[in-house]
């Protein structure tokens, strides 16, 4: 029996990875709906090679280009926010969450709500609604499988065992673009140089994450979320080379790295093949010729976002909505080339500062209205930081 398929977000970099996967072995596959945002072409292109059930695109300004580039095919057309979300809710065994951002949230809350398997990419899910998400996919019986590399890589170092093994876990960093940089010479970073990363290949929005390194602070959050691990039992180190993606250390001092080369088709051929494995199109690592691999620990004036993911964990309640959403706005902000690199860590914590004194907001319980509340408020704050600072 084919195995039927959804991909949220299938126009980026993660969805573009999983299409190539599962076109190599079509036969496996039925496509239920993919889902873009902007690049309508890539979506109806792939939509019509798949033979997809039903293509979506975010944008409602976009369903006449859809339809037009769809015509003549049997895929059905559909736009709009609550068109993605009932994309989600199509019965489907396997659906991959990589949309980029707080816009993730909904769709992977119903894809979790009809009991299936969420691959979840959109790390942006657990950071602003970790208890909600995992409380979901419990009532209802889904399984989250990590795809984030450091997070799959954890997920596999710990098969067989549970957290009472675990002492600590270590999530390793590339250190992104700037890691060599002079610290006075960050504020002057372009947009060009802030998108161009030394290892991987991914979205421009998370490779900027990564030179600032608000990705790891957003994966530190996921992991706590994920694992239910105390936020100073996880780590974070920097390792130029990619080839470790994280280290679980067991309580008896023995430690278990996860190696592979930076291919994000590992992380997702894992979770599409789970719970077998299966030969997968990513080089294989000739560790001799690699010779060495070296880490170093991160330097906080460098990465202030890892400081306010610590401060974001100890804070609870809906502070990781907050943090993710100014981080969001202060990220469109230097796109668009209103703020400074160093700026967005001043911008992001703005907002928690002011959402800190805004106590009915950031205790309330965790519901989904709460959160979009957190969300906007956010936004606000950051922009009201930026306007401060003209
Ligand atoms: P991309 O920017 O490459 O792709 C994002 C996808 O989301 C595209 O399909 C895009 O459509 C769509 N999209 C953009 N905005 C919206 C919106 N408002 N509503 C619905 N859909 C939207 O991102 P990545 O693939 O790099 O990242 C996706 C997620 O996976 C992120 O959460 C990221 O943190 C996470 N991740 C990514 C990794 C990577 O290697 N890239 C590694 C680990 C995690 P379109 O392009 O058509 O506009
Ligand atoms: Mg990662």
């Amino acid at each position: 029996m084919t195995r039927r398929v959804t991909i949220l977000g299938a126009t980026g970099s993660i969805g573009q990875n999983t299409i190539d996967l599962i076109a190599r072995d079509q036969g496996r596959f039925s496509v239920v709906a993919l889902t873009g945002g902007q690049n309508i072409a890539r979506l109806a292109a792939d939509a019509r090679a798949l033979r997809a059930e039903l293509a979506v695109t975010a944008d409602p300004a976009l369903l006449g280009p859809l339809r037009e580039a769809l015509a003549g095919s049997d895929v059905e057309a559909a736009a709009g926010p609550e068109a993605l979300v009932e994309a989600a809710r199509r019965p489907a065994d396997w659906i991959m969450s990589a949309i980029v951002g707080a816009a993730g949230l909904q769709p992977g809350l119903a894809a979790l709500e009809q009991g299936t398997v969420l691959a979840l990419a959109n790390k942006e899910t657990l950071v602003t609604a970790g208890p909600l998400v995992m409380r979901t996919a419990a009532a209802h019986g889904a399984t989250i499988l990590p795809v984030d590399s450091e997070h799959s890589a954890v997920f596999q170092a710990m098969l067989g065992e549970d957290m009472s093994s675990v002492e600590r876990i270590i999530l390793t960093a590339s250190g992104g673009a700037f890691r060599d940089w002079p610290l006075e010479q960050l504020p002057e970073a372009t947009l060009a140089q802030a998108s161009t990363h030394p290892n991987w290949d991914m979205g421009q929005r998370i490779t900027i994450d990564s030179a600032s390194m608000f990705n790891k602070a957003l994966e530190v959050i996921e992991a706590k979320e994920f694992f239910d691990i105390a936020p100073e039992r996880i780590e974070v180190l920097i390792h130029p080379e990619s080839m470790i993606h994280a280290v679980v250390g067991h309580i008896d001092g023995g430690m278990l790295a996860h190696l592979g080369a930076p291919d994000m088709r590992h992380a997702i051929g894992y979770a599409l093949n789970h719970p077998e494995r299966a030969p997968l199109p990513v080089e294989r690592l000739e560790l001799a010729k690699l010779g060495q691999l070296t880490f170093r620990a991160p330097d906080p004036a460098r990465y202030p976002a890892l400081d306010l993911a610590r401060q974001v964990m100890a804070r609870g309640g809906l502070s990781g909505a907050v943090f993710n959403a100014a981080k969001e706005k202060a990220l469109d902000l230097f796109i668009a080339g209103q703020v400074r690199f160093t700026e967005m860590a001043d911008l992001v914590k703005f907002a928690l500062d002011q959402a800190d004194t805004h106590s009915g907001l950031i205790d309330a319980e965790i519901s989904l209205d709460n959160i979009l509340k957190a969300d906007h408020f956010a936004r606000c704050q950051a922009e009201a930081a930026m306007a401060q600072r003209q």
